[in-house]
């Protein structure tokens, strides 16, 4: 499948770079002691160091740099040893310092890159370009008085990694996998929640349009992107727009732009500032960050097997497909569900039951695995259930719905409502019997050569039993006793 776009003079590509803004998980900021919990009061978690007060010195807290060298090992990405924090100087009402604490020409981590699994099968590698330690700023708050902004600088200071990519992106649907498995890392690790409507994770999308091999166009910024639905529109309409001006004549200006999801459009939010405007230089505040080799080894030693490996070791153990497992894996609290499911039973039954029947309902309900009213151990009893033939899988469907419903057992609610599989051959033999002696006429046809009889009759039999014969003995016992 091609991804090239149909403008009126022939055929475009578009190419996507982004810059990933994620949150990082920790429980004070950057350079200064305050907390960094979601929703608080406003201006209720600010220190003197974030409030910019005159003579106020940050100090780094070790634990931001521990989790962006997690990240930047779980991106596969190069560790740079030694480090520079550097000022980016600009005026914003919600920027108290005057410049924002980040780094520029020495990131901590250098270049990288991942794999991501495209919707056509086909696996593409995304370059990292850097991920950087930055400052977040604080919020204005337009809302709440008539005539006045307020500020809100409880996220001041907040630790934010800059996660910058190579404009390897050919189309809106890889720009929403990247960051589906950039996230999907991130939450695995641990390093950031992923929650993009609180903006704990958002995205800058670069787009620019070319002409097939051709060399890059100019790209627009396109900021803030807070959910995968706006960057998947904004990226499309924005290289449409661009294809529309050139194809006019006109020249794409490098510019940043905001998406509009009302109107379903990009506009112009200011032409784009160069580095230079930003007067970038070392925070003499700050000794550049030098890490050593044993840290490093630690952060790695720290890391819990990533998606990519854990998709392929539930192909290879659990002789999974690999589509089954690539759903399995993209949340890791999933694939631990799952494999307290699988461990010691039938893998591919597992993955039925928690794909098909537990996804189903919790979708359906809206609720995340953590909190499914059946959980991993429950689901494995259901299934040995099955497997020693106490209930048919055809039963097991209806306790599976009283147990999400109830969060009872599945070996009480048998007993409880004694759904427990006949498979005594009398008793069978008898009920087979007397649908048999009921239908005189169908026995007649079935025995002049109409075989599809036997659904039916098996139907009978299973309806008798209200679903409780083993359907295998039901089936046989059915075709000897016809056959007369
Ligand atoms: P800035 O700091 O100005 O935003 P960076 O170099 O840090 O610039 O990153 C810009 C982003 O733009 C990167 O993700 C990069 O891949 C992307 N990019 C660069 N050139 C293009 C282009 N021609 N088209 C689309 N994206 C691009
Ligand atoms: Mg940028």
């Amino acid at each position: 499948m091609s991804d090239l776009l149909k403008g009126n003079t022939g055929e475009w590509e578009m190419v996507i770079g982004l810059e990933i803004h994620a949150q990082v998980i920790s429980n004070a900021k950057l350079f200064s002691g305050a907390a960094t919990a979601f929703g608080a009061e406003p201006n209720s978690q600010v220190s003197l160091v974030d409030a910019a007060m005159p003579g106020m010195l940050p100090v780094l807290n070790e634990e931001s740099v521990r989790q962006a060298v997690r990240t930047g090992l779980a991106l596969n990405s190069k560790i740079n040893h030694h480090s520079v924090f550097a000022r980016k100087n600009y005026f914003y009402p919600d920027l108290p310092q005057g410049y924002q604490i980040s780094q520029y020409e020495l990131p901590v981590v250098g270049e990288g890159k991942i794999e991501i699994d495209l919707p056509n099968g086909d696996i593409k590698v995304v370059e990292i370009e850097r991920l950087h330690l930055e400052q977040d700023a604080g919020k204005s708050m337009h809302d709440q008085h008539p005539t006045k902004t307020y500020i809100d600088l409880n996220r001041s200071g907040v630790t934010l990694m800059e996660i910058v990519s190579k404009p390897d992106m050919r189309s809106a649907e890889e720009a929403v996998v990247y960051v589906t498995k950039v996230r999907s890392i991130l939450r695995y690790i641990e390093s950031c929640d992923g929650n993009m409507q609180e903006g704990s994770l958002r995205c800058d999308a670069n787009v620019s349009v070319r002409r097939p091999g051709d060399e890059l166009g100019t790209r627009c910024e396109i900021k803030n992107l807070n959910s995968l639905r706006f960057l998947r529109q904004a990226i499309d309409h924005e290289a449409m727009r661009q294809i529309e001006v050139i194809e006019d004549g006109g020249l794409i200006p490098q510019e940043t732009r905001l998406y509009d999801p009302d109107k379903g459009e990009t506009r112009s939010m200011r032409s784009k500032e160069e580095a230079y405007d930003y007067r970038y230089f070392p925070d003499p505040d700050l000794l550049p960050l030098d890490l050593s080799e044993d840290f490093v080894a630690a952060m790695k030693a720290s890391l819990p097997e990533l998606p990519d490996v854990r998709k392929s070791r539930l192909v290879s153990e659990f002789g999974l497909s690999a589509y089954d497992a690539s759903v399995l894996v993209a949340e890791r609290e999933t694939v631990d569900y799952f494999e307290t499911v699988a461990n010691g039973r039938d893998a591919k039954l597992a993955a039925n039951w928690v794909i098909s029947d537990l996804f189903g309902r919790l979708n359906k309900t809206g609720t995340p695995v953590s909190q499914s009213p059946v959980k991993a151990e429950a689901l494995g009893e259901l299934i040995d259930l099955i497997s020693d033939q106490t209930i048919s899988g055809r039963i097991a469907k209806d306790v599976f719905a009283d147990m999400f419903e109830t969060g009872k057992g599945a070996a009480a609610i048998v007993e409880d409502k004694g759904l427990r599989q006949v498979t005594d051959t009398g008793t069978i033999r008898a009920q087979v019997q007397a649908v048999i002696d009921a239908n005189p006429d169908k026995v007649v046809d079935y025995r002049a050569g109409n075989q599809k009889l036997v659904g039916w009759f098996m139907g009978q039999v299973m309806q008798a039993s209200q679903g409780k014969a083993n359907p295998a003995m039901v089936n046989q016992l059915l075709k000897e006793i016809i056959s007369g």
